[in-house]
Order: C-alpha cells, then sequence, then structure tokens
C-alpha cells in the first residue's frame, strides 16, 4: 500500500511531538513515532497509521478521491463564513461617554456636540444597509462611546428592524457593549423587549476597578455597575463581562478571578492591552508581553483549579475560543481570528457619522486620524461596491500560509490572519515586524500543553468549556 500526508506542520513538546494540520486536526506522537511517520509511514504499528488516518494525516493512495472528498467538506464547515452565514455588525450611536477609562482605544469625547451622535437618517440608512447586505445571522451590537447614552437611538433601530425583518426573515441578534452606569428599569424594559443581551467590563476589585475606569459623575463605577447587574438579573438578562488588562491589575489575576466567582458570573473574558487610542498615549498602562502571558498562564491554572476542586463554574473565553478551535469541526464564531481573514466580512462597524471599517481596530485607528480602512458609509447607494473593494485588500493581504513568519508554524491551521493589525504595527505604532505573533504563539503552547497533560477529569472540563 502506498501512503501518502496531507500537508503537515510539527513541533517538539518535551516527550513527543506535536502534528497539525489544515484540516484542523491535530495528535501528539511519540518522538519514535514521528520519525517513523515522517520518513516511512509503511512501517508504522496498525493502530497509529489508524489514529493518523483517522486525523487526516495520513491516506491510502487508492482512497484520494473520497479523503480529498470529506477533506473538501472538513474545510468548509471550518470556513462557513466564506459565504456569507454570519455577521457581527457593530454600530457607534453615539461617541460620547460619562467615563474616562484609562486605556479608551475608541477615544471617546467627554462633551455633548451634537457630531458626536448618529443622526437619524444615519440610523435609518444603517437599517436599510443591514438588509441590503447578504448576510443570513446578523448580529447587532451597539458600541461607543457610552452607547447608552442615545438610547433612543437603540430603540429606533432596533424597532425599525425588527419591522423591515418581517420581510427579510433574517436571523438578527443584538448586544450592548455597556459600562452599565445609566441604566434604569426604563432602560432594561426595552433591552428585554427587543431580546438584547448586555456585555460589560469588571477590571477586578472595586479599587481597581474604579482607578482604571473612573467617572466625574460616579463615585465609584464598580459600586454603579455591580447594583446595574443585579437589576438586570432580576430583570432576566445576564450580563457577560471582560477584563482590561493594565499595569494596575496584571499582578491580580487571582483576585480578578475570585471578583468574577463571588459575583457569580459563568464566563471572564482576560484581553491583552490594545496598542490605541488612550492607551497609545498613555504608555503608563503598559507591560511587557512576557509580563502578561505570565500573569495569564497564572489565571488560567487558578481558574482550572478553582473549577475542579470548588465546583465552580467559571471559564475564561480565550481560553475556551482556542479550545473550540481545536476541538470542533465547526467555524468558532470569533471574527478576531480566522484564516483567510473574516474582517470586512465576518465584522464590520459603523461609525456614528455612517463611516464602515472592517473591524472595531480599523474604527480606533481612523479615530487616531488615519482613514486608510474605511470601506464606504451607509448613507452612499454604492456603499457595497466601496466595501468590495476594500474586502478585497484585505483578502490578498489576509492569508497566514502568505506571512512569511507563519507559514510553516505548527499553530497556523488554528490562528489568524490579520492585515490591519500588520499594516498598523508597520505603518502607525513603529514596532517591528516581529510583535505580530504577540502572545499568540506562547497562548498556542500553553493551551496544547494543557491538553496534553490533561487526566480525564481536566479533559471533560476543556471540553465543556470549548462547546460552551
Ligand atoms: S473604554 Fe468605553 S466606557 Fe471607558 S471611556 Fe472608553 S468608551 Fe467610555
Ligand atoms: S501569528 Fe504566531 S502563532 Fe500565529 S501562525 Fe504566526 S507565528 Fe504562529
Amino acid at each position: 500500500m502506498n501512503f501518502q500526508s496531507l500537508k503537515y506542520y510539527s513541533e517538539q513538546f518535551s516527550d513527543s511531538v506535536l502534528l497539525t494540520n489544515t484540516a484542523g486536526e491535530h495528535l501528539f506522537l511519540s518522538t519514535e513515532d514521528f520519525e517513523m511517520f515522517s520518513k516511512n509511514p509503511a512501517v508504522l504499528s496498525d493502530s497509529i497509521r489508524s489514529l493518523l488516518k483517522s486525523r487526516f494525516f495520513l491516506y491510502d493512495e487508492s482512497n484520494e478521491k473520497s479523503f480529498n472528498h470529506i477533506y473538501d467538506i472538513k474545510y468548509r464547515t471550518k470556513h462557513s463564513y466564506l459565504e456569507n452565514e454570519s455577521l457581527l455588525l457593530m454600530v457607534v450611536p453615539t461617541i460620547s461617554c460619562n467615563c474616562s477609562c484609562v486605556y479608551c482605544q475608541v477615544n471617546s469625547r467627554k462633551n455633548n456636540a451634537t457630531e458626536n451622535d448618529m443622526s437619524l437618517k444615519t440610523a435609518l440608512s444603517f437599517c436599510d444597509f443591514v438588509f441590503a447586505l447578504p448576510h443570513k445571522n446578523i448580529k447587532i451590537e451597539f458600541q461607543g462611546g457610552e452607547p447608552s447614552l442615545r438610547f433612543d437611538t437603540i430603540e429606533l433601530i432596533a424597532r425599525r428592524i425588527t419591522h423591515l425583518n418581517r420581510r427579510y426573515h433574517k436571523f438578527i441578534e443584538y448586544v450592548i457593549c455597556t459600562n452599565l452606569l445609566n441604566f434604569s428599569e426604563h432602560e432594561l424594559k426595552i433591552l428585554k423587549k427587543y431580546g438584547i443581551a448586555i456585555s460589560t467590563s469588571l477590571d477586578g476589585s472595586r479599587e481597581v476597578h474604579n482607578q482604571n475606569r473612573p467617572s466625574v459623575y460616579y463615585k465609584s463605577t464598580y459600586d454603579t455597575l455591580l447594583q446595574n447587574i443585579e437589576l438586570a438579573r432580576k430583570n432576566k438578562i445576564f450580563p457577560s463581562a471582560l477584563v482590561t488588562t493594565t499595569a494596575l491589575n496584571l499582578h491580580r489575576m487571582r483576585e480578578i478571578i475570585d471578583t468574577y466567582i463571588e459575583n457569580h458570573f459563568e464566563s471572564i473574558f482576560l484581553r491583552p492591552l490594545n496598542n490605541y487610542g488612550c492607551a497609545f498615549k498613555n504608555q503608563n498602562v503598559y507591560y511587557k508581553l512576557e509580563d502578561y502571558i505570565a500573569a495569564y498562564k497564572e489565571a488560567i491554572l487558578y481558574l482550572i483549579d478553582r473549577n475542579l476542586k470548588d465546583n465552580i463554574n467559571l471559564r475564561e473565553e480565550m481560553f475556551s475560543i482556542i479550545l473550540r478551535k481545536i476541538f470542533s469541526p465547526f467555524n468558532d464564531g470569533f471574527v478576531d481570528m480566522q484564516n483567510p481573514c473574516a474582517l470586512g466580512q465576518m465584522c464590520m462597524l459603523v461609525k456614528q457619522n455612517g463611516d464602515i471599517y472592517p473591524s472595531d481596530e480599523s474604527r480606533m485607528i481612523s479615530e487616531m486620524g488615519n482613514e486608510h480602512w474605511k470601506m464606504g458609509n451607509v448613507n452612499n447607494k454604492n456603499c457595497l461596491l466601496t466595501m468590495k473593494e476594500k474586502r478585497s485588500e484585505i483578502l490578498e493581504n489576509g492569508k497566514l500560509e502568505n506571512y512569511e513568519e507563519c507559514k510553516d508554524c505548527v499553530y497556523s491551521p488554528f490562528c489568524d490572519a490579520d492585515p490591519i493589525k500588520k499594516w498598523y504595527i508597520h505603518n502607525i505604532a513603529g514596532e517591528d515586524y516581529e510583535s505580530y505573533c504577540g502572545i499568540r504563539k506562547e497562548l498556542f503552547q500553553f493551551v496544547f500543553e494543557q491538553i496534553k497533560t490533561a487526566d480525564e477529569q481536566k479533559l471533560n472540563l476543556f471540553k465543556r468549556w470549548a462547546n460552551a
């Protein structure tokens, strides 16, 4: 029998070798078996050869046709976003904000000037734009500034879209990204009416949160936030939350996790700082990436321990997304981490003036005065055409296999191509090219190490997180 192997990647992991391939499969082999596999698969034991075949590392030449057919289905399932299945569509009702976070990445405005807000005309054009797009499943995310400061616009958009959708029958979901300071029963009633979920920020204990996220209008943003989380829960809305890591909370990961457990969250998203907006100007909030990754690993190990020993139920989102990439045959739905790049296809943002961008980061670049990534404007009837041109530029530069430092990386089947970040590093941040990978390699390595050494109980926990 003649055996062929699909293109694979490999890396030594202490006593074994990690193999990955473009079918999205992985396998740990002993160093000896790996030697045999790479030189002459015919001498491998039947059981190892079957394992390699089941994970698409090996096939019999006589079965090439069916192998290619199944491989094709697997690839298309993982990349369903390329067929306009789903879209995350962010919209900014206002760039004004009632908070002054030390790291604000969107340069929110502290005044109430009318140009900070989306006009009625633009809000209506946005609703038409939603139905001009080909996507079947659209998640509309209200972003800011602080979007709740223009709750009238949020209500208008939700009402109009619900009305128009009687004709189009798209699957539409809503979420509001809010600091949850400006909420009362009235706003919650509207959220409930349209099924709008809440995503908020909780950066740690009272002391840390108030320092990271101060406001001249609220004595303690932490206390107001927690009061409003309780109010939302009483109304059967269960906010999710994320942590932005700054120099202040970097070394307080256990305390942050304890705060989330005490406040009955089921997920936590630990997010490193992006070098945009205020964060770009306020370098005091920064830290070295290796310090972040060390803190992140400590946090995950602590979290795993608490889940297993104390029977709590809290997962970390980034760790879970990577697990999903590794274990699930389906697309993980995380727009920021796709290859080919999904920005502008699976993700778009419409700013308060109607300008369209492929991602939140490209809007942040625009707030820094550079319009390179603008795709069009919803008030312009030709916007679908101008968007197509920008999307082609993103796709052309958004394939990992064309990135010199990535093309042989063992993690590339699970990693993402981000031409916008590449462009930003080169043209604005002035960092060297090496910083493109950032924490990704260490992060993937850490997750695979955890999988490799997991016992059954831990593996069950990881599978639960991957499917959450
Ligand atoms: S991060 Fe959000 S809540 Fe904080 S200042 Fe910026 S827009 Fe406002
Ligand atoms: S970004 Fe880093 S981890 Fe991802 S494929 Fe490139 S080198 Fe590998």
